[in-house]
Parts: C-alpha cells; sequence; structure tokens
C-alpha cells in the first residue's frame, strides 16, 4: 500500500490514471519511411517476446494494483502477432473500459470482425496520404486500397470511433490535409492530423518533414472554416470543428507533440514487446518486467517497485531529440 501511495505521488496531481500502451510485436508489414530504416530493423525472436499470459499478467496487475482501466495495443504492428484475437479474450476478462488499437490496417479487412467479437474496443488506423503511389513510397511497397478497405471494415464492424492518424511529412502529404478531412467526413471517421516527432528515423531529416500545428491550421483554413478547441487533461489531441463552406459541420483533431508538448500530463506508460516498461517515448531508460513476469517467485511489491521507476522517468518537460525506434515502441 506504501509503494502504492509513493507511486501516485511520483505520478503528480495533474496527472490523470495511467494509460497502457503494449506493443506485441516490433515486426511490421510496412516500412514506412519515417519509422524503419532502409535496411530493415533486426526483430526480436520468439523467445525474447512476452507470450500472451506474460502480458496478461502484467495487465492484471496494472488493473488491481494502479487502477488502469485503458489498454491500447500497438506494435511494430499488432496485426502481425498470431493469434492477436486470444489475447483480447485474455485481457478483456480484467476490470478495463476499453481496449484498442493502433494499426496500419493492411490486415484489418480480414480481422475486423474477429476482433470486435474478441472483445477490442475501436481502432486508430494510420494512414498518411490518399494517393496511391505516396502510400507506396512512403510505406515502402504498400498498396493503399488495402488500408482504406481496412478501415471501411472496421466501421462496418462497429470498432467506433475509428481514427485516422496523419502523420503530416513536408514534402510528401502537407498538400492533402483538407483531402484527407473531407475523406473523414465522407467515410464517417475521425481523423487526427500528427506533427512529426523527431524520433528514430524521423529524428535524422526532423527539419526538412516537420510541418507545424499552426500550418497544419493555416492549410485547413484554406477549405475549412476552423475553430480551435480544448485539449482535456490527459489527452493529446485539440479538438477541432471544421465547418465546409456547403455541409454540415465535424470535428476532427490535432496532436501537437513538437509545438505544444503535453509532457507535464502524459499518463501514458509503454510496454515493448521485449516486456521493458517505459515512462516516456522519448527516454531511452526502460525498466525491465520480462524479468518480473518470468520469475515464479515474483511479488506485487517489486511490480510496484519497478513501474514507480518507470514512472520517475517521466520527464515535467519535452525532451528534444530522441534515438529511440518508433517501431519497438509503438507511437
Ligand atoms: N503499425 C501501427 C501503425 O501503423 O499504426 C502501430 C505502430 S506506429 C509506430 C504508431 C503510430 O506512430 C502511427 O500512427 C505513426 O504515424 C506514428 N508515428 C510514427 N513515427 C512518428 C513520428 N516520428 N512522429 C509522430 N508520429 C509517428
Amino acid at each position: 500500500m506504501t509503494k502504492v501511495a509513493n507511486l501516485s505521488q511520483t505520478r503528480g496531481n495533474s496527472r490523470p490514471a495511467y494509460q497502457l500502451r503494449i506493443s506485441v510485436t516490433d515486426r511490421c508489414d510496412l516500412h514506412c519511411i519515417y519509422c524503419v530504416p532502409e535496411d530493415g530493423i533486426e526483430w526480436c525472436s520468439r523467445e525474447e517476446i512476452l507470450r500472451f499470459e506474460d502480458i496478461f499478467l502484467i495487465v492484471r496487475e496494472f488493473v488491481s494494483q494502479l487502477q488502469v482501466r485503458g489498454v491500447r495495443l500497438t506494435g511494430g504492428e499488432p496485426l502481425c502477432r498470431a493469434g492477436i484475437s486470444s489475447l483480447i479474450e485474455l485481457v478483456r476478462t480484467l476490470e478495463l473500459d476499453e481496449i484498442t488499437m493502433t494499426t496500419n490496417g493492411y490486415k484489418l479487412a480480414r480481422e475486423a470482425q474477429r476482433l470486435r467479437e474478441a472483445g477490442l474496443s475501436r481502432v486508430n488506423v494510420s494512414l498518411d496520404t490518399l494517393d496511391s503511389e505516396t502510400y507506396r513510397r512512403l510505406t515502402r511497397g504498400g498498396e493503399l486500397s488495402r488500408t482504406i478497405e481496412g478501415i471501411r471494415a472496421a466501421k462496418a464492424c462497429g470498432l467506433e470511433p475509428v481514427k485516422i492518424n496523419m502523420l503530416v511529412l513536408r514534402g510528401w502529404n502537407e498538400e492533402e490535409i483538407p483531402r484527407m478531412a473531407e475523406f473523414a467526413q465522407k467515410e464517417g471517421v475521425h481523423v487526427r492530423f500528427l506533427e512529426a516527432i523527431a524520433i528514430g528515423e524521423t529524428s535524422l531529416q526532423h527539419h526538412s518533414l516537420w510541418v507545424p500545428a499552426d500550418e497544419i491550421l493555416e492549410r485547413l483554413r484554406r477549405t475549412f472554416g476552423v475553430s480551435v478547441g480544448q485539449r482535456a487533461p490527459g489527452e493529446t489531441e485539440t479538438r477541432l470543428i471544421l465547418t465546409p463552406k456547403d455541409g454540415p459541420q465535424f470535428e476532427a483533431g490535432l496532436i501537437t507533440s513538437e509545438s505544444d508538448p503535453f509532457c507535464g500530463t502524459c499518463s501514458r506508460l509503454r510496454l515493448s514487446a521485449r516486456g521493458r516498461l517505459r515512462g516516456c517515448l522519448l527516454n531511452e531508460a526502460e525498466v525491465d518486467l520480462f524479468s518480473w513476469v518470468k520469475d515464479p517467485g515474483r511479488t506485487t511489491s517489486d511490480f510496484l517497485e519497478r513501474v514507480s521507476r518507470a514512472v520517475s522517468q517521466k520527464p515535467p518537460r519535452r525532451r528534444t531529440r530522441s534515438p529511440v525506434r518508433m517501431a519497438e515502441i509503438g507511437g
């Protein structure tokens, strides 16, 4: 009990309950230029990554000890982890408000119904462009129509609200911002425009790729009336209301990770496929939960001590650049 109290103090009053993001694999079926290097990354072996039973035990501890209410599955690409629905079935037996997933949508058309039945609440799908050729180049070989079919399948089977993440990158897709908003409205999904974070691959060329939030708004204003709302505490998204010249208004989101970061209220903890826990996306420091979960004599106090260390790595303010790879930790 003392440990939990300490952990709440480390968290500070401004941080709401923790949200846990779990990277279930470091593998991905796309090779986005901003995420993985051209010659790929060395994937973890099966023995090095957490089994579903291990993930379940860790999440159970987070739920019972730290009142975690939401879990997001990510990757690599979470749908590249075989049998992912059975992990969702396991985790749904815990007292969680929602289990969500961030995916490239590539296998979603085939998996959406199964995921829904297993207990997945909703999905965020990464879609940076509506141009097939740009999609192919950006993902190093991907086929746009598959992701669009995936988005439609997710919506059709109720994995809603479906959210699209559009990472805005200079010279790649900034001209498409209004078109992506129109697409989202037409498809009945919610789009969020993401500023590129200086991390991993993007870090190297960040100065040339970064499109600031102000410019994203300015580009939207050329097509829509734009009203900028608040960012709710603990949320990453600034609400936008877009009003087309004709037609009803709709909501979108802006994620200002670089120009207006939210580190002070960030409540995320990230568990990698290798069972390492990080308090911050941009901080390489990690805490080993792999050895904790593999130890038959593991104790709750040891768990809390380890989590507390990860939490203490959460910086109050934004770090500048990071060599951490998105592909390993899942965004
Ligand atoms: N494979 C899944 C997918 O494509 O959604 C999950 C992993 S991916 C790393 C998660 C999210 O991170 C994606 O929405 C992607 O756009 C975002 N992301 C990757 N690199 C980024 C960067 N440098 N800045 C901001 N977001 C980034």
